[in-house]
């Protein structure tokens, strides 16, 4: 579970993020909904511990990002065009997050092979396209079998295909018990994904309420 209060993001004299309050409950995908520059990137980064709040805070299971043992087996996430980088291949990058937080090397070869990524795991992620490297940064999500997972646009470019696999594979982690919190700007396709939704417009709260209410009222 994911608790807001009042979190709060200002740059200067704007206000990115306007005193959200909610909470993201396990076992559903609950969308994030909002044009592009409502906040939904910087309210997310605050979430991780990415950015710090101007005020208000999250806490993840009861406790600040900054105090769980082990973040990456509380919470994973995906953000946005966070390719990755360097020389390694798409094992040896999981192989250095594994090793960085304490995650049996055992897990790499099970989220390789869930994101169908085990045929390529020699290969550096250089050379993957849009979609192989969404499914890299969902297995490095993964890697900590965390119960909370964040995606920010995850079907962002992607094909329809691409687009179905990542919608099921967030609906199947969800039916697992997983809190699965995932954005977009797509009223459509938070529609076919979640279950609950949270919309936000200039980084104020708009709405907060199962798919099916929001639907029958707008
Ligand atoms: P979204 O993810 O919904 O598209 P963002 O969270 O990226 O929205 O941005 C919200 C607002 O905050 C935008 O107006 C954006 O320009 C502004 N913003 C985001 N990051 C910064 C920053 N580092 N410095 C100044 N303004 C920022
Ligand atoms: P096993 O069948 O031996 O449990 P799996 O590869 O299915 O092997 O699972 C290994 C670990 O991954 C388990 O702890 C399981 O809870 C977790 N797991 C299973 N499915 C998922 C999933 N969709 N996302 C993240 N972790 C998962």
């Amino acid at each position: 579970m994911i608790e807001l209060r009042g979190l709060t993001k200002r740059y200067g004299d704007k206000t990115a993020v306007d005193n959200l309050t909610f909470t993201v409950r396990p076992g559903m995908v609950t969308g994030f909904l909002g044009p592009n520059g409502a906040g939904k990137s910087t309210t997310m980064r605050m979430m991780l511990g990415l950015d710090s709040p101007t005020s208000g805070d999250v806490h993840i299971d009861g406790k600040r990002y900054d105090q769980l043992r082990d973040p990456l087996n509380h919470i994973g996430a995906l953000l946005e065009a966070k390719a990755v980088h360097g020389g390694r291949s798409a094992y040896n990058h999981l192989l250095c997050m594994a090793q960085a937080n304490n995650i049996p090397k055992k897990r790499i070869n099970s989220v390789l092979d869930l994101v169908g990524l085990s045929d390529v795991a020699k290969k550096r992620p250089k050379g993957f396209s849009l979609g192989m490297g969404q499914r890299l940064g969902i297995a490095a999500a993964l890697l900590g079998n965390p119960k909370i997972l964040m995606f920010d646009e995850p079907v962002n470019g992607l094909d329809p295909e691409g687009i179905h696999w990542i919608r099921n594979l967030m609906k199947h982690l969800a039916s697992e018990g997983r809190t699965v919190f995932v954005s977009s700007h797509l009223m459509s396709e938070m529609a076919l994904t979640a279950e609950h939704l949270v919309v936000i417009g200039r980084g104020k709260l708009l709405a907060d309420t199962s798919m099916a209410d929001f639907i029958a009222k707008n």
